[in-house]
């Protein structure tokens, strides 16, 4: 950046300062409104826009372009304000913000555009029911309506009330014709996690077939009708829905693996399972899906069978997770003088696998222990999934 453009940037930093170091001093006579910010800062704007031009300094200079420099001030203002707010300086922010709103003789959009600063900066306060209101406001008005609709959406994420969420996502969906289906199917899984706490059953089987019905696709609640019908003992019907899971989102596979075994063994279906069997052994696997297939195999077979198994696909997909199992399998078969040795690589691959995240944020690189459908630290959907490779599944 070159230092007159450093300076340009600087000048609304000092029209401010030099505001509100004159504030401070006025604070007993209370003169201090917005409007009266309004007519310093655009003087003060205008005066250096002329000082600081080739142009000469007359009244026609100041004034021919008089609707141009008064959006020119009310940009600042607002970009100002939002500076304030990232800073934490809330009673600074909505004080910009609010110059702008209550300036009657500034054009609508530039004051709705200071309007949606203003409900970020409540939210940003903590402030939500005064934020929700004028979000809502906006939206009433025409102004910003997509850009309100998705800090709404936020809002509601934010406070859990999906029943909300579904409302404004349904509203937003209708006016910019983008379907938002597979986020409300995500609100209708998470009010279907509610019922099931609460023990209705029957509810959240509505929600989750609502959830279906607006994104088919919705793998997530494919998975929890699954786990419901499992619960159930309907296990065909369980099936089926895993299946589709595993069509749908292959690397969720580590996540149903057991559950799928669970039904096979329920259903007492031996010839399904060593079909499933058979197909997880003829492709690459995750070790999740071949720690538990190893166990499936030991138990329905034997152990030689189950460990052969095991040392072809850890051959086929290496990870830390395979060599430590297998070092473990190792302290066993080693002789009595070495088995120390072992048990120290070990130890020392327990500790290595034990700090590695299972899961990445693809959109903000969080990562952890817990799968979550909608990213703690940056609030996406479907952004968090398995760690594939070495270090990983
Ligand atoms: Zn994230």
């Amino acid at each position: 950046m070159s230092i007159p453009d450093l300076l340009w940037l600087l000048l609304p930093v000092a029209a401010a300062a030099g505001w509100f170091a004159a504030k401070r001093s006025d604070e007993r006579s209370g003169a201090h409104s917005t409007k009266a910010f309004w007519d310093y800062s655009s003087e003060f704007h205008e005066g250096l826009n002329v000082l600081l031009s080739d142009q000469p300094a007359t009244p026609e200079g100041l004034f021919s372009n008089s609707s141009d420099a008064a959006r020119n001030t009310a940009d600042t203002h607002i970009a100002l304000g939002n500076h304030y707010r990232q800073r934490g300086d809330m009673e600074r922010a909505v004080f910009m913000h609010t110059s702008i709103v209550d300036n009657e003789e500034l054009d609508d959009d530039v004051r709705a555009m200071a309007r949606f600063e203003l409900a970020r900066d409540y939210e940003s306060a903590g402030l939500l029911d005064r934020s929700e209101a004028a979000f809502k406001d906006l939206i009433q008005s025409g102004h910003q309506v997509d850009e309100a609709h998705q800090s709404l959406l936020q809002l509601h994420e934010r406070e859990s009330d999906w029943q909300q969420a579904i409302v404004v996502a349904t509203a937003a969906q209708n006016h910019n014709d983008k379907s938002l289906g597979w986020r409300i199917a995500h609100y209708y899984c998470e009010l279907a996690l509610e019922s099931i706490k609460a023990a209705e059953r029957h509810l959240a089987d509505e929600q989750l077939i609502k959830a279906l019905r607006h994104d088919e696709a919705c793998a997530r609640a494919s998975m929890m009708l699954a786990d419901l019908a499992l619960e159930e003992g309907e296990y065909s019907r369980a099936n089926e829905l895993y299946e589709r899971v595993e069509q749908l989102r292959p690397e969720l596979v580590p996540e149903i693996i057991d559950k799928r075994f669970d039904v096979f063994r329920k259903a007492g279906n031996a010839s399904e399972l060593d079909e499933f069997l058979k197909r997880i052994h003829s492709q690459r696997n995750a070790y999740s899906v071949i720690r538990s297939t190893r166990e499936v195999i030991a138990t329905r077979f034997n152990s030689q069978l189950a460990d052969r198994f095991f040392k072809d696909q850890i051959l086929k997909r290496p990870s830390l997770k395979g060599l430590r199992d297998w070092a473990h399998d190792q302290v066993e078969l080693s002789k009595p003088g070495e088995r120390d040795k072992v048990q120290v690589i070990c130890d020392l691959l327990d500790k290595v696998v034990e700090d590695k995240p299972a899961y990445r944020c693809s959109s903000c690189g969080f990562q952890g222990n817990v799968m979550h459908w909608r990213c703690p630290s940056c609030g996406q959907w479907d952004s968090v999934s398995t760690i594939i490779g070495v270090e990983g599944e």
